[in-house]
């Protein structure tokens, strides 16, 4: 079998049927761009190869297996890989009119950071780019029954993409290449918990695309408590490598910072943290916790440290928002996702 999302190998199929290799591209813009169906898009080929491309053509290597509306414009989507893993991805309708996907890179996940519930089932799997792009092409087929398509993709659903790192870079490529959906690099933003070497390299092959940084701390010991992989990636090397993000990327970098009760939003905690902003033109994205069942123990700061937070942050001279978080009801928001994986808020439906 040949997969559509991999062009040259689809135009090779064609090729070694002595067919136009524009046939590769007329299935894949109508199955990629247009959202239509498998079935859809073999019916845009001449009869005479179309039998014999819908038995190699490999079109969906996730099968969707749930799809649960949060009621406030988030709809998460379960999705099984051939090999039985399930991964989650999140459709966001934000009320200002754009769409974006959360996209999972891994099937759970090996960092194990305290307050994430993916993290506390472990890594079971790394996707494709094709699994990647397949979260993409579901989302995009239930969108366009509402006039609507994916604008911005965000990897921040499970796993951790820098652990994944060619597979996450064959999926940006896709994402914003002419051939593929064409997304500009500035609506795909890749969200990594800190490593440092593959941050730059990234930056480097892609210069315009958005990088994001989950801090949480700028305290090394209480980021350590919370992150187990700081020990093996300091601060000062996180620190170094978005210096180096920043001299490749004319956007800069976000710096992610989540918001917890009496660990990441004392005083000290933000005398730390802009220390470790100084000098950076970092973009500080606050993010209120939400909770999960794994880890009862945190707590989310109150609206007001929040809100002091941010007004300090601003009057250091940094582009500051807060995020406002959807898909809450059905354990679709950020930290939440499991898809039963140990520890995490199982799933809302009937089963
Ligand atoms: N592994 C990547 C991407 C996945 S998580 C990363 O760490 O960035 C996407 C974002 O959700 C990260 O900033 C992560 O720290 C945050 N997050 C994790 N658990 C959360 C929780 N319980 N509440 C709010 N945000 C959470």
């Amino acid at each position: 079998m040949v997969s559509v999302y991999d062009a040259a190998e689809l135009e090779g199929w064609f090729r070694s049927r002595r067919r136009n290799p524009s046939e590769a591209r007329r299935v894949r813009h109508a199955f990629l761009k247009r959202g239509l169906t498998p079935a859809e898009a073999l019916a845009a080929l001449p009869a005479e190869v179309a039998p014999a491309a819908d038995e190699a053509i490999r079109f969906h290597p996730l099968t969707l297996r749930e799809r649960v509306e949060a009621g406030d414009g988030a709809t998460k989507l379960l999705l099984e890989t051939a090999g039985g893993d399930l991964v989650e991805a999140v459709v966001l309708r934000i009320a200002s009119g754009r769409t974006t996907l959360c996209v999972s890179s891994q099937a759970g996940c090996a960092a194990r950071c305290s307050f994430c519930a993916t993290g506390a089932g472990g890594l079971r799997a790394n996707l494709s780019t094709a699994e990647i792009l397949d979260q993409l092409t579901h989302a995009n087929r239930l969108l366009r029954a509402e006039g609507r398509r994916v604008r911005n993709v965000v990897f921040m659903g499970m796993g951790e993409p820098l652990h994944n790192l060619d597979a996450v870079a064959g999926a940006v490529a896709e994402l914003t290449g002419p051939a593929g959906y064409a997304l500009s690099p500035a609506h795909v933003l890749v969200s990594t918990v800190g490593v440092p070497d593959a941050l730059v390299r990234l930056a480097r092959r892609f210069p315009r695309l958005g990088l994001a940084l989950s801090l949480h701390s700028a305290r090394p010991e209480q980021r350590r408590a919370l992150i187990p992989l700081t020990v093996k990636h300091t601060l000062p090397a996180l620190r170094a490598a978005l210096e180096e993000v920043q001299a490749l990327n004319p956007r800069g970098v976000m710096v992610e910072v989540l918001m917890l009760h009496e660990q990441t939003d004392t005083p000290a905690d933000l005398e730390a943290l802009l220390g470790f902003l100084s000098g950076l033109q970092a973009h500080v994205n606050l993010i209120p916790f939400n909770a999960v069942s794994h880890a009862p123990e945190l707590r989310p700061s109150s609206p007001e440290r929040i809100r002091a937070f941010a007004a300090a942050l601003r009057a250091a001279g940094f582009r500051v928002t807060t995020r406002r978080s959807l898909g809450g009801s059905v354990a679709g928001a950020c930290g939440q996702l499991a898809s039963y994986a140990g520890g995490g808020t199982p799933w809302p439906s009937s089963r």
